[in-house]
């Protein structure tokens, strides 16, 4: 069969490979600890639910606005107010399915062929496909643990050329846990500005930050700024609503008015039910937060505590979502049994195979002497994976 040619060039999930191996290892009736998980462990509140099952009730079934419901729109443009100090009219918003929606959305509506994204690794595994899907080239910034895995004003500088039109920021970060501070990301903002670029701020994660940490949008940093942001946020990670398939961006009106012309010839609208759930959400308060951020945040430190104990094995803190992002590089190389670990997919295979524990090889975010370990898993599951871990990796 012929296949477009767009598509052969965007990967399949890297994660694929360990997550088709635990499933086969699962269904043979192993037991797998699995710290892949991209989602909140936890529920739906039950608030959100009810508003979903009265608007099925009340008939609130059919087509509504292609590019979202009004009285969600008017939800969000008072959430960035309230939350974010952001000023934006109803026709910034548009309402997508899911923020992975609005991301796809934003650039089939922002690029012509060859126009560059700038993607600071380690990335979340959808941007640069996304990217490609819409004609894009994906441009990687490298950062380290030297500066917090975030870039820095002067890098982003130096990368910028005449064909550059977007940098995505993800400040809390998926798989790091960096977070951009207001300084930080004023800095990188005056060059954004100055040099007319678009910063896609994807902000699905600003409510799970720790240790006192606080999440800031780059649209509000500088007076110039809101101009040049996109931002993208969602109900999936602050309210366990992954699967309702709710995002919404808010930008130039140009930008959405493009979003939502896209939407009437694709999706046409996010579902309604969903839709009243998100209101439910958002202007409700969010009162099931608390306790997830303090459940996330003992977990957090005890995976780092029980990691740092780990030869071979170092991790920066991450303050914010929900995942820790070891660095292994003092692991590949080593001989386990009669194999050699030399990648971090061999490493997840390894810990799959012999500690029976899923992790995310970091090869798939653009940074292969890592691992993901997901914390969005009960803090039983944690201490057994954990201890199994390093039962594995004392088998030299
Ligand atoms: C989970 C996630 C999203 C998208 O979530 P949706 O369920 O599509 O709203 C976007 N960005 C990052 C970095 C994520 O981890």
């Amino acid at each position: 069969m012929q296949i477009a040619r767009k598509l052969r060039k965007v990967s399949p999930s890297p994660t694929l490979a360990i997550d088709s191996k635990a499933k086969q290892l699962k269904a043979s009736g192993i037991d797998i600890i699995n710290f892949g998980a991209g989602e909140p462990d936890f529920d739906t509140p039950d608030y959100i639910k009810q508003a979903a099952i009265t608007a099925i009730q009340a008939g609130y079934t059919k087509y509504t606005p292609a590019s979202g419901s009004p009285e969600l729109k008017e939800a969000v443009c008072e959430k960035l107010r309230r939350e974010n100090g952001l000023d934006y009219t109803m026709k910034e918003i548009v309402i997508s399915c899911g923020a992975k929606h609005s991301i796809y959305n934003i650039f089939q509506v922002l690029l012509n062929p060859g126009d560059e994204v700038l993607i600071p690794a380690p990335y979340w595994v959808t941007y640069p496909e996304a990217v490609k899907l819409a004609g894009g080239k994906p441009v990687i910034m490298k950062t380290t643990e030297k500066t917090g895995f975030k870039i820095t004003a002067a890098a982003l500088r130096r990368k910028i050329n005449p064909k550059t039109r977007v940098l995505i920021l993800n400040s809390p970060s998926n798989p790091t846990g960096a977070v951009y501070t207001e300084e930080d990301l004023r800095d990188i903002m005056k060059v954004a500005v100055a040099k007319k670029i678009h910063v896609l701020s994807d902000e699905i994660y600003e409510h799970l930050v720790y240790d006192g940490f606080r999440h800031v949008s780059p649209a509000r940093v500088i007076p110039e700024a809101k101009a040049w942001t996109i931002v993208v946020n969602g109900v999936s990670k602050t309210f366990s609503m992954t699967g309702w398939r709710i995002g919404y961006t808010a930008g130039p009106e140009e930008l959405v008015a493009g979003i939502g012309k896209l939407q009437s010839h694709s999706t046409s609208n996010p579902t309604s039910i969903a839709m009243k759930a998100a209101v439910a959400a958002l202007t409700q308060p969010a009162s099931a937060l608390p306790e997830m951020k303090t459940a996330f945040r003992e977990r957090r430190d005890f995976m780092l505590s029980k990691l740092g104990s780990l030869p071979g094995v170092s991790c920066l803190k991450p303050r914010g979502a929900f995942y820790v992002f070891p660095n292994v590089s003092g692991l590949l190389g080593k001989k386990y049994g009669d194999r050699t670990v030399t990648t971090s997919l061999q490493l997840a295979e390894y810990l799959l195979e012999r500690a029976r524990i899923a992790v995310v090889p970091g090869g798939g975010f653009g940074a292969d002497e890592f691992i993901r370990i997901s914390y969005a898993t009960s803090m039983d599951n944690i201490k057994q994976g954990l201890a199994r871990m390093a039962e594995a990796l004392s088998k030299t």
